[in-house]
């Protein structure tokens, strides 16, 4: 079952037959690819041997319906605070390894629910195999992550490639390969891999080359997507090409910012697309000279009392919700809508289905908007594995 907690307890995947087949790995408690949810993950900011700041922030994300969790483990003291961690969190967590194969097998001791490991920086064959031989015996996924900027082909040279954007490709998908046939070779299977860059052509060339050619379960994200505003665009711009193909099985949105807009980013990308069921869909309006409230404050209010309220986020969603500026243009752009208000001077007109039902003073307006969704049927949940 899922956490009660979490703001999309029974969010879903909404157009399965248009995803491309993947393989099915166990995660902890859920399950990614072979038709599952693209499930919604992101990573702690926090220093990992701080268990307490590091189980709050994950406590945080959970709360707005972030699925997995990835934390770096840069030192042997990280990995050693991994097991207290775990216990304190209900989502599974994730060792993020680079450099020192070691970290990742007392990460796997720690009882870690899947480790990713860079191909790139990782060390030799030999050290690959240790990994391999634990996660193994421990029954987890390893997470290939290879990324443009540290390929190791990279290392030997001492200039940077004049490669075109199907070379940088090729060379992305051959360093996974090279990781999957060691892994293959001890007949270990549950494998999940992404093939991160800041380009976005480049991302997603590599991701659609990969999948034509295997059939792994697909972790997609740029490798840094930037500040709050450009960091969604670039990411609803890279993130939908693929999904709208049917590529990907998770995502991760990797703002500069704090880790719970990640996840309500991600979430909004994947509602917008149709794939996920995420809260309401609130229309709003721009507003204009005609609009004589405080609009974006009324909005502000109204989201963040959602937010707060997990059920009443669950039973919001799927509905449409407007919120319009005046009464001129606000009830016809809010027909479609389950019902909404659209402002005037100090009262607005509630509108169900198109139509004027009331007037409700200005100071009630968020108040008969959560009135509303409280009188709503309660969805019915849906399958959610974790
Ligand atoms: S709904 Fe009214 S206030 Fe809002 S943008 Fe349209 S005309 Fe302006």
């Amino acid at each position: 079952m899922a956490d009660s907690r979490s703001a999309n307890a029974d969010a879903q995947t909404l157009s399965p037959s248009t995803r491309r087949k993947t393989r099915k790995v166990r995660i902890g408690k859920l399950w990614v690819g072979g038709g599952e949810p693209i499930r919604v993950q992101s990573m702690c900011t926090t220093d990992t041997r701080d268990v307490a700041a590091t189980v709050t922030q994950i406590q945080e994300v959970e709360k707005v319906g972030c699925e997995i969790i990835r934390v770096a483990v840069p030192d042997m003291e990280a990995a050693q605070a991994l097991g207290a961690i775990k216990k304190q969190i209900q989502i599974p967590l994730v060792a993020d390894i680079h450099f020192d194969y070691r970290l990742a097998l007392e990460s796997i001791r720690q009882g870690v629910d899947k480790v990713r490991i860079n191909p790139g920086n990782i060390g030799d064959r030999r050290r690959t195999e240790e990994v391999v031989r634990a996660a193994q015996s421990a029954g987890i996924p390893i997470r290939i992550g290879v990324n443009a900027g540290s390929l190791k082909i990279l290392k030997e040279w001492d200039q940077w490639p004049d490669w075109d954007q199907e070379a940088w490709a090729e060379q992305m998908i051959r360093e996974a390969q090279e990781q999957i046939e060691i892994l293959n070779a001890f007949d270990f299977q549950d494998i999940v891999v992404s093939l991160k860059a800041d380009d976005i052509d480049r991302v997603v060339l590599a991701y659609t080359k990969f999948s034509q050619r295997h059939d792994y379960p697909l972790h997609l994200g740029l490798t840094e997507a930037g500040t709050l505003v450009p960091g969604t665009i670039k990411s609803a711009v890279a993130l939908s090409r693929l999904l709208s193909q049917g590529i990907g099985d998770t995502i991760r949105v990797s703002l500069t910012e704090d880790p719970v807009q990640q996840v309500k980013v991600a979430f909004e990308i994947l509602k917008t697309l149709g794939l996920r069921a995420y809260g309401p869909e609130i229309i709003a309006c721009p507003t204009c000279g005609r609009c004589e409230v405080d609009l974006f404050e009324i909005v502000r209010e109204f989201e963040n009392r959602l937010q707060k309220d997990p059920t009443l986020f669950q039973k919001a969603q799927g509905k449409k919700i407007a919120i319009m500026g005046c009464v001129v243009n606000g009830p016809g752009e809010a027909k479609d809508a389950d019902f909404g208000i659209a402002g005037g001077k100090g009262v607005g007109a509630f509108i169900k289905k198109g139509k004027v039902s009331g007037n409700v003073p200005q100071a009630q307006w968020v108040d008969s908007l959560i009135q509303q969704i409280q009188e709503t049927e309660t969805l019915a949940p849906t399958s959610f594995s974790c």
